[in-house]
């Protein structure tokens, strides 16, 4: 612990936010330092390392939080990332009317659907292209489950929406062809929410049947 840190003690159970704002951008000003402008992140971009190292240093521009005792070493591991879950699935503004379809069944998307239950969806759908994480899925909460691989997901969708589409989409696989699928069976004036990270381009053409649809179109980044 560096010498000038007030407020803890060696031992203390502490977790950071993986963003490390810089508390002077635009952004940091006017709160919302999750998107602050440089982006530094723990274990993701250069400047701060974290990740897999057995030990982290957090910088003092770091969002710290206490682990409750209560809570186990194993389930504080988790607080950043559903913290990510929980965020993406409040972009969705989900209802209690809406049919929502949550696209990958990893460990953020299981976080969703904890989430997204507790909103009293009228219907929760998770695609995945695992089977096991299909199941883990069900065990989370999801209604129903569908397999891309091994069925019409548009058909699937239309079926039990009356044709119009789904009225939420979180996609959170990481896959350009979830995209195009969540651009294809999202309904006109519904919620596409884009939460993962890419390793290759995703191209769509953004034919006059999509345009019609005037989504409530939200992204947001990893953090
Ligand atoms: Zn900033």
């Amino acid at each position: 612990m560096g010498e000038n840190v007030e407020g803890y003690e060696l031992g203390d159970r502490i977790i950071a936010d993986q963003i490390v704002p810089c508390g002077k951008c635009k952004f940091c000003k006017d709160g919302h330092y999750w998107m602050c402008q440089p982006h530094d992140m723990l274990g993701f971009m250069s400047y701060t390392n974290g990740g897999m190292a057995e030990y982290v240093r957090y910088p003092k521009n770091c969002v710290i939080s206490r682990v409750p005792e209560d809570m186990t070493l194993e389930q504080a591991l988790l607080v950043e990332p559903y913290g990510c879950s929980k965020h993406a699935v409040d972009r969705g503004n989900i209802t209690n009317e809406d049919v929502v379809v949550i696209s990958g069944a990893g460990t953020l998307g299981l976080g969703m659907i904890t989430y997204a239950r507790m909103k009293n969806p009228k219907l929760l759908v998770v695609l995945d292209m695992q089977d096991k994480r299909l199941e883990k899925a069900k065990e989370f909460g999801a209604d129903l489950v569908f397999n891309p691989s091994k069925c019409d997901i548009e058909k699937e969708i239309k079926a039990l929406t009356d044709d119009y589409g789904c009225d939420v989409y979180i996609e959170a696989t990481g896959h350009p062809s979830s995209v195009v699928q969540g651009l294809t069976i999202t309904r006109k004036l519904g919620r596409f929410v884009e939460f993962s990270v890419f390793g290759s381009k995703i191209t769509y053409r953004l034919s006059q049947k999509v345009w019609k649809k005037c989504f409530v179109g939200v992204f947001r980044t990893a953090g």
